[in-house]
């Protein structure tokens, strides 16, 4: 379940949430206000950088599948 980063539009507050698949981020509320719909930010740089750490690890746990 991948976890996003999320801005509310109304008292501009940053949370993370989990958003399953077809989940749009019009269900999700300001932990803050409680208002709906935040804006999503784009996280691609955490994303590569947790993605790449994942990649590392598993090299040093199953070595042999990487040759
Ligand atoms: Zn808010």
């Amino acid at each position: 379940m991948p976890l996003y980063d999320f801005e509310c539009l109304r008292c501009q507050r940053q949370f993370e949430a989990f958003l399953k698949m077809r989940e749009t981020p019009a269900a999700l509320t300001c932990p803050e206000c409680g208002a709906g719909n935040p804006r999503k930010l784009v996280t691609a740089f955490q994303t590569n950088a947790w993605s790449s750490f994942l990649d590392d690890m598993e090299r040093r746990v199953n070595p042999q599948k990487f040759k």
